[in-house]
């Protein structure tokens, strides 16, 4: 098939993951046309009509490689050519160890390279509904701010329930971290439900005086503000702030998510605990664990502090902060198949925030990866999604199926992510010795642990990335 008679791929929104995705559609030798409503229509937070514009901070966070989950991704999006890495390393400005650019300079080299590509055209245009039905293959990559008429024809199709317009984050810690010689599984009741085996929360308990202490901490935490255009997007009783629970009364949390009632703490059996702080499974492979009812604007500092003091959770490891923000993210486990495509109507595909990750470098990676599915299908390859155990793979298995969804009262429980190693399929063996045969022990074992991710990551990657389907077509 020629460029020339190869119906257009669309993508709507040029953010982080709307450009990746043009670009790697455009790599793979298949025309494309990206529609960004800037600055026609601006967002609440975007200043400028640059793509992949940086709204907040101008950090992609670490770039290590071998010991940090978004330093693993930065690597295996460089080893897939992309763009938005090439235009950050192009970019860069002093900061430490993590990779922070001049967000100019970086927009300025997105909008240059897409504007430069001959298979790419840009139309400067809202979306204002669902895309025409003659575009049989579109990404949906509009963000978290995604404009309010896209919005209501993505929910219109998808369901009520399907796209929530606020976040509403409890953190998530390690299992690994949490003491069992304080904690301990349990189900209220031991009541199974229909995954369950009755033993299906991590219970930790406080006794009378620790739950005062720790309501006074909530109060008394630093908060972060609400923007003035977040302010106004309606958040209901079931996602309130757990400090804004506090707040309403001293025992409305006893009463709320910390009842101890149905729980019987096998280290003590005699004493009942006057309040019991829950955490649930997050993911299928049982390594992440949820606060269950614990979304939060506590600054980050704040919730470490805080829930630090928690017994059993005195060494929490948090893969994710609790947060409320307004967002626009879909429910993807349910709704997206393996190839990022909308089960219910498959010509339409999503990319970036608005699938539930949470992040620029995040963001751009499902843009990348939605891009190559894309293009394989116009040309009639079957898309092979990457390595599980790869950054990018585990990304993509949070978003497509490797969250338990659990139906409680309060906030549906598939909520945004950062890529973290908590999503990595565990190591047939963790290494236990390092390489003079000496025994690991603390820092060094877990370091150790997560080089090993690291290098089976990048190395399953370059056996993925070297299948044909997977390399860029020869430059027209
Ligand atoms: C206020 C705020 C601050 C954030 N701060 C950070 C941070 O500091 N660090 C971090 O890592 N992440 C941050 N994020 C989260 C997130 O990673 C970024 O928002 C990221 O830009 C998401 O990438 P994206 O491509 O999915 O969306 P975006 O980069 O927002 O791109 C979406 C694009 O779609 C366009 N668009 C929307 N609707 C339409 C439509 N109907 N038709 C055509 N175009 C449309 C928009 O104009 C925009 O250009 C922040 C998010 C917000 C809202």
């Amino acid at each position: 098939m020629t460029t020339k008679r190869m119906q257009h791929v669309h993508v709507v929104g040029g953010g982080l993951a709307g450009a990746e995705a043009a670009w790697q559609i455009a790599n793979r030798g298949v025309p494309v046309t990206l529609h960004e409503m800037r600055p026609q229509r601006m967002t609440p937070a975007h200043k400028t009509e640059g793509l992949a514009e940086l709204v907040c901070s101008n950090s992609f966070r670490s770039d290590d490689r071998e010991t940090n989950a978004v330093g693993l991704l930065h690597e295996e999006m460089r080893r897939m050519g992309s763009l938005v890495m090439q235009a950050a390393d192009a970019n860069q400005v002093p900061a430490g160890g993590a990779l922070a650019v001049d967000r100019d300079g970086f927009s300025a080299a997105v909008t240059h390279a897409i504007a430069a590509n001959p298979r790419i055209t840009v139309h400067r245009e809202e979306i204002a509904a669902l895309p025409p039905s003659d575009w049989d293959s579109v990404i949906i990559a509009t963000g978290p701010l995604t404009s309010p008429g896209l919005a209501a024809g993505i929910r219109a199709t998808s369901g009520e329930d399907a796209l929530a317009f606020f976040d509403a984050i409890a953190p998530i810690v390690h299992r690994d971290s949490i003491d069992f010689d304080v904690a301990w599984f349990q189900s209220r009741y031991d009541k199974s439900g229909p995954a369950g085996s009755g033993a299906d929360y991590v219970n930790c308990p406080l006794d009378r005086d620790q739950y005062a202490a720790f309501v006074d901490a909530l109060i008394a935490g630093e908060k972060v503000s609400f923007h003035d255009w977040e302010a106004a997007t309606p958040y209901f009783d079931g996602c309130l702030p757990i400090e804004v629970m506090a707040e309403r009364g001293r025992e409305t949390l006893r009463h709320g998510p910390m009842k101890p009632f149905g729980l019987t703490n096998p280290h003590q059996p005699a004493v009942k605990p006057y309040a019991v702080v829950q955490l649930r499974q997050d993911n299928r492979l049982g390594t992440l664990f949820n606060m269950v009812g614990f979304q939060t604007k506590l600054k980050h500092g704040e919730q470490m502090r805080v829930f630090r003091a928690i017994p059993g959770l005195e060494r929490a490891e948090f893969v994710r902060l609790g947060g409320l923000h307004r967002n626009t993210f879909l429910n993807s486990p349910k709704l997206l198949d393996a190839n990022l495509r909308l089960k219910a109507m498959p010509r339409l595909r999503f990319a970036g925030q608005i699938t539930g990750c949470e992040g620029y470098v995040e963001s751009a990676a499902i843009g990348l990866l939605a891009g190559r599915f894309a293009a394989a299908e116009r040309l009639g390859e079957p898309p092979a999604p990457p390595p599980p155990t790869t950054a990018v793979g585990a990304l993509l298995g949070h978003i497509t199926g490797g969250h338990v969804e659990t139906i409680d009262a309060g906030p549906r429980s598939f909520q945004p992510m950062n890529v973290n190693f908590g999503l990595f399929p565990p190591l047939s063996r963790s290494p236990s010795r390092g390489p003079d045969g000496e025994r690991l022990r603390g820092s060094a074992k877990t370091l150790a642990k997560k080089r090993a991710l690291t290098s089976r990551a990048l190395d399953d990657l370059a056996r993925w990335v070297g299948t044909s389907a997977q390399r860029p077509a020869a430059a027209e």
